[in-house]
């Protein structure tokens, strides 16, 4: 065996200390780019090198997917062990993991699937109708907001205090709202976080098995954590876990969604944290970067107090260019990328920030004309734009008819004669019988009613026609058949719709080669009860068992389909890209915590857009402003550009923009103001501009710079007693002859990824599926 890296050789006094506290709660409180997450990794690599803890006792709290992704790469180099399967992700995508497992207990179906927030508002929207309530009273998107918020503060709606008539009809809004997630078999974000968390706190013998399993629990990003995400890791805590929680308060960006500075104050009295532990050195960023983000951030009134110095020189000085119109500064975004691309400097370490998502539409549309590739984070992502967003519901409604949200999507697109008031009529039979609309189609007479049951007839035919096939097979027959081919063939904007519905194809083949068909969505209860060599309950261990009801047929575990629509769903955050392209990152200030760049672009820098107008009026607002500047500014490593624009488009308006008033909280000497060219609605380059704009050129198409994770290495097999190995040939009544790719657990939970060629690879139950080794 290769002998480990030397985990704590290069960091220095202060991050060494925290790397090696005392297995006890401990807070890091330390400003940008001080190594934090740094730090947070190496804990968990020495934890286990050191044999403190097994990687099944082990939970971390990331705040993105990429973060997680990126802390299970760095893990995977440290150690000489498989880190697939540990507990390392976001809120969400471990509650996902979590209930998964106890679907059962949580009285859920096994197969729910999870709701974005588009769906969400039209789900609310649906129940907002059926009540009968005026949609301009009661707008789905505030009233969504308002049971979001309700469940993060764990309010159910019996907890909601009804202060008023306006309240008291959220309330019932709230509660038929989870009357229709329960019926369809879907949950929203934050159901995913209240739910795991009430079964923990009701459920003894669950508590006690999770409580005991790890001892040590990692967040990263606890400035922003909100009451429930804060009592949710109290729950899994309990009182002996070493909970090490590292923060920022400078950081704190999320106070409009419930997060809670405060949560840091109450870890330290609650948990009794001996020492906080500071962290003084920026190793990220070059000084004029540095002492730009110092003094800005010296202006807010609420800190808890730290210092940040480097010992890199000052580096280039940070550019600031003024320009006249927004097209203007698109341009000279546009030079400058190409220019440090030529000096060398990769695209996949520029970074183009902007307060809100509007602002990137100009932008795209400058890199796109000069063929510049570029890889949007947020805003429309992949898995939210509407054609993929239809071929989706088709593909939950083969996994389950009753998920009306998706029914409703798609009953009449592509059109089929199937107007709203049928749909109305369907909905309300469906009311009366409590029955999903797949099943009271029935209910509905004459010539619509003959139409709906077309409809139901059609995806009945789709899952049965699809039944056995390759997920690639499977979405490919659903697109013919649902006529969404023929549809966007026809259409105006088909082409790049079309295109996006090959690449959700590419996406589904991705995650079946790469992610060994999403094994964290998949395989997991099982991992559950052979990894964790804690002692288990008894009650535990059969619930863990039973999770995973592999097909009585086939031995499958879950089906790939299934599998992906939950992966579509936890990382609708990241848009799928073409794997190995270099091309520019462009994301809204908030997606780029914890990231860092070469060089950082920060984008209209203007009164009312950066600060935000909803910011100006109120002393905090403009403190989280201020801090989510600091955040922008602290990701650039090498170079750090600002700019602000005299005019601006945005949402159809011509806005007349004063400058920021955070330029006149920078410090001077840091600074460098270039000199505005030639430019503006007049010059040549603006007009060519706008043709481009009113042609619609397909701007946002899917370009990008995904990296392909390396994999983790195989699991060694532990002795097992169905006598195959990895690598042998076998054969199964249904796939026909496959490959053994890996072979996991022993026992009844043994189970073996097989490669079966055109029906892919697959993850089978040994002790259902009958597989034959061939000679
Ligand atoms: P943020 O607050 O932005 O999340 P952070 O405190 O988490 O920042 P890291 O991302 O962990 O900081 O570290 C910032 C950069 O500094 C990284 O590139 C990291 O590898 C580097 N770094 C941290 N500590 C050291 C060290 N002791 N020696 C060399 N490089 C270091
Ligand atoms: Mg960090």
């Amino acid at each position: 065996m290769s002998s480990p890296t030397p985990l704590l050789a290069n960091l220095n006094d202060e991050q060494h200390e925290a790397v090696t506290l005392p297995p006890r709660p401990a807070l890091i409180l330390a400003g940008a780019g001080s190594g934090k997450t740094r730090v947070l990794t190496t804990r968990i690599a020495w934890l286990i090198q050191t044999g403190q803890v097994s990687p099944g006792g082990v939970m971390a709290v990331t705040f993105t997917n990429k973060a997680a992704k990126e802390m299970l790469t760095r893990l995977g180099a440290m150690l000489p062990i498989p880190v697939r399967g540990m507990w390392i992700g976001t809120f969400h995508g471990l509650c996902n993991r979590f209930l998964r497992a106890h679907w059962k207990l949580a009285a859920l179906p096994q197969g729910f699937q999870i709701l974005d927030s588009s769906d969400q508002v039209s789900a609310v929207k649906r129940v907002i109708k059926a009540m009968n309530l005026d949609e301009e009273r009661f707008v789905p998107k505030q009233v969504t907001w308002f049971i979001a918020g309700s469940k993060e503060d764990g309010l159910r709606p019996k907890d909601v205090q009804a202060r008023d008539e306006n309240t008291r009809t959220m309330i019932r809004v709230y509660e038929a709202y989870e009357e229709q997630c329960q019926r369809e078999g879907v949950v929203d974000f934050a159901e995913l976080m209240l739910r795991t968390y009430e079964l923990m706190r009701d459920n003894e013998a669950l508590r006690e098995h999770y409580q005991r399993r790890f001892r040590h629990i990692l967040v990263d990003e606890f400035q922003d954590t909100n009451k429930l995400q804060y009592a949710w890791l109290k729950m899994f805590a309990g009182p002996q876990a070493a909970i090490f929680a590292v923060g920022d308060d400078d950081q704190s960006i999320y106070a409009f969604r419930g997060a809670q500075v405060g949560n840091m104050a109450q870890f330290e009295r609650e948990f009794k944290v001996e020492k906080v532990i500071k962290l003084e050195r920026n190793y990220r960023s070059f000084g004029n970067i540095l002492d730009s983000a110092n003094e800005l951030i010296s202006r807010n009134s609420r800190r808890l107090g730290k210092n940040l110095r480097t010992e890199a020189g000052p580096g280039e000085p940070v550019r600031v260019y003024e320009s006249t119109s927004d097209f203007g500064e698109a341009q000279w975004l546009l030079e400058e990328i190409q220019q440090l691309h030529r000096e060398g400097m990769p695209r996949s370490d520029i970074a183009l920030l902007y307060r809100s998502n509007a602002q990137s539409r100009v932008i795209e549309s400058a890199l796109f004309n000069a063929g510049v590739p570029y890889k949007v984070y947020g805003g429309l992502r992949f898995f939210e734009r509407a054609e993929v967003k239809h071929a989706l519901s088709y593909l939950r409604l083969i996994e389950n008819p009753n998920d009306d949200t998706s029914f409703l999507r798609v009953v009449n697109f592509p059109t089929r004669g199937i107007g709203a008031r049928s749909v109305e009529q369907l909905q309300d039979a469906a009311r009366v019988s409590g029955r999903s609309l797949c099943q009271s189609v029935g209910a509905v007479t004459g010539k619509s009613g003959v139409n709906l049951q077309g409809f139901v007839r059609m995806v009945d035919d789709m899952r049965e026609a699809t039944r056995g096939l390759t997920l690639r097979e499977i979405i490919e027959h659903m697109l013919h058949a649902s006529g969404l081919v023929d549809f966007y063939r026809t259409d105006k904007d088909g082409k790049e719709r079309l295109e996006n519905l090959e690449e959700l194809v590419n996406a589904a083949e991705a995650f079946v080669t790469q992610e060994g068909f999403g094994k964290d969505a998949v395989a997991l209860p099982v991992d559950e009860v052979a990894a964790v060599s804690a002692p288990q309950t008894e009650s535990v261990r059969q619930e863990l068992a039973a999770a995973v009801t592999p097909d009585a047929e086939t031995g499958e575990i879950m089906s790939p389909l299934a599998a992906f629509l939950t992966h579509a769903s936890l990382e609708a955050g990241d848009n799928q890209a073409q794997a190995g392209q270099d091309a520019i990152q462009l994301m809204t200030v908030h997606s780029a915590k914890g990231l860092e760049f070469d060089a950082v672009f920060i984008t209209g820098l203007e009164e009312g857009l950066f600060p935000h107008e909803n910011s100006l009026s109120d002393v905090d607002g403009l403190e989280e402003e201020r801090r989510l500047m600091y955040v922008a500014i602290t990701r650039a490593r090498k170079r750090l550009y600002l700019s602000f624009s005299q005019t601006r488009m945005l949402h159809g308006q011509t806005r007349y923009n004063v400058k920021s008033r955070f330029f006149d909280e920078l410090p001077e000497p840091a600074l460098k103001w270039i000199t505005p060219r030639n430019q503006g609605f007049g010059s040549g380059f603006a007009r060519e501009y706008q043709s481009a704009w009113s042609r619609g050129s397909g701007m946002g198409s899917m370009v990008g710079a995904g990296r392909v994770e390396p994999r983790a290495p195989a699991v060694v097999p532990r002795a097992p007693s169905h006598g195959l190995r990895a690598g042998q040939s076998v054969f199964h009544n249904k796939f026909g002859e496959g490959v053994i790719v890996t072979l996991e657990g022993s026992g009844d939970d043994a189970r073996a990824q097989v490669n079966f060629g055109r029906h892919g690879t697959k993850w089978l139950a040994l002790s259902v599926a009958k597989l034959t080794p061939v000679e």
